[in-house]
């Protein structure tokens, strides 16, 4: 038996609560760990609400990442004993996650934790911080370089762009962070950002194209906001999209596409195979300054997580929240 948050539906309807797991629940899996942290990504916060189907079987333990202890392995590539962490593969959505003490995955979903962190600033980086590292990585191999202009991240005071704007500014781009809440300028500028714009100039409706200024974007927010960064993008610049927080739709033209040559990326970090995973963590340990991740980390217990994932949803999250699961 375990501590942890477990999801049901049932014909009493949706439900998560924190509570003594047996362990029969996990699912078949080479490798048992012992939790030590975990995060809250706005997935997990959809997937606790229940305001998505991000939940696929029941009773599932939410938690798209953890970082832990092998407890026992029967997987060649792991010992016991070994720090190991994990981003996505279905974990928290169709395989049981890492809110909890314990968790059972396939030894091929692990990464070694990087020397350079500690599981908890593993997990204080977490999907979120790993998502805005594909994207910046998206951006440098299309050969966007810092004198090329701007770049734009969007949803900047949430999980990805908060680290996204970190992760820029230390490479010396000039960043420019959208935002719905300008009282947060003076935490965004402290990351880095040399700019803070009101996220209403990019969400309504926009122009099929529009005047150029982007060398890049990294667009967490998608729906109008995707579609007016694209309008804006500079002649054979690129987009990454990442995120859905401002809407699944896309309604854009193909104009900037065709007229302007811009590049739309399309960034995934669930099923992203094991090479670009390990080129990305070897990246955020070279280049996350670890006192501004410090700076936009918050701490919680298990016993918070089904609360605070209710303020993510409402935009009142600032940073990264980090789980203490021990
Ligand atoms: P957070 O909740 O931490 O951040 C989302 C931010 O988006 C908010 O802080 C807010 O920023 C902004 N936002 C929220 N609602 C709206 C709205 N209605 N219109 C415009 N902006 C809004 O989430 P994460 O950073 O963890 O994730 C961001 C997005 O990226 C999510 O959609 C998530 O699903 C996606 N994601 C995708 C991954 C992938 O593999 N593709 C992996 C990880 C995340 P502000 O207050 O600054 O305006």
């Amino acid at each position: 038996m375990f501590r942890g948050i477990l999801i049901t539906k049932d014909d009493a309807g949706y439900k998560a609560e924190l509570q003594t797991i047996d362990e029969a629940v996990l699912p078949a899996g080479d490798v048992t760990v012992q939790v030590e942290w975990s995060t809250l990504n706005y997935k997990d916060a959809l997937a606790i609400t229940g305001k998505s189907p991000v939940v696929r079987r029941f009773p599932m333990v939410p938690g798209i990442d953890f970082a832990g202890t092998v407890l026992e392995s029967t997987n060649a590539a792991w010992q016991a004993g070994d720090k190991v962490i994990l981003n996505g593969w279905g974990v928290g959505e169709t395989h049981c996650g890492g809110l909890a003490e314990i968790a059972r995955v396939k030894g091929e979903w692990l990464l070694a934790l990087p020397n350079s962190f500690t599981t908890r600033q593993a997990m204080a980086i977490g999907t979120a911080g790993y998502t805005a590292m594909l994207c910046v990585l998206a951006l440098e191999k299309h050969g966007i370089e810092p004198p090329d202009g701007e770049i734009l991240v969007t949803g900047a005071n949430g999980g990805v762009g908060s680290v996204a704007v970190a992760l820029l500014a230390k490479l010396g781009y000039t960043v420019v962070a959208s935002t719905g809440r300008s009282a947060e300028a003076d935490y965004l500028k402290a990351l880095g950002a040399s700019q803070v714009i009101d996220r209403s100039e990019l969400s309504a409706p926009g122009k099929p194209i529009g005047k150029e200024r982007w060398a890049g974007v990294i667009d967490t927010v998608g729906s109008h906001t995707l579609a007016n960064a694209c309008a804006t993008t500079q002649y054979r610049g690129a987009v990454a999209a990442c995120g859905l927080a401002g809407g699944m739709d896309f309604p854009a033209t193909v104009a900037p596409f065709i007229l302007r040559g811009v590049t739309l990326y399309g960034i995934d970090s669930v099923m992203a195979p094991l090479k670009v995973r390990q080129e990305a963590w070897q990246r955020l340990s070279r280049d996350l300054d670890i006192t501004r991740l410090e700076a936009i980390t918050r701490e919680i217990g298990l016993s918070q997580a089904i609360a605070v994932a209710t303020e993510l949803l409402d935009g009142k999250v600032r940073g990264r929240v980090v789980v203490d699961v021990k």
